[in-house]
């Protein structure tokens, strides 16, 4: 239900780094197969992730 607040993942950009896993204060992140699975429903569009991602694979929606 949140799919509009979630951030966009690029896979390509994405260093595997996972800082957006422990930064995310909901665990609506996880690192599953070398990429970011968002989990919709436990983002609460905080923009945490997206802040700190150093490959600036996560951005929010606008
Ligand atoms: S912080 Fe960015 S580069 Fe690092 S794993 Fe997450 S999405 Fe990928
Ligand atoms: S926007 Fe906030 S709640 Fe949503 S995935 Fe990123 S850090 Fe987690």
């Amino acid at each position: 239900m949140n799919e509009k607040i979630a951030p966009k993942y690029d896979e390509q950009l994405c260093m595997q780094c996972q800082a957006c896993v422990g930064v995310c204060p909901q665990q609506a992140l996880s690192f599953l197969d070398d990429k970011i699975v968002v989990d919709e429903n436990k983002c609460v569009g905080c923009g945490m992730c997206a802040s700190i991602c150093p490959a600036k694979a996560l951005t929010m929606p606008e």
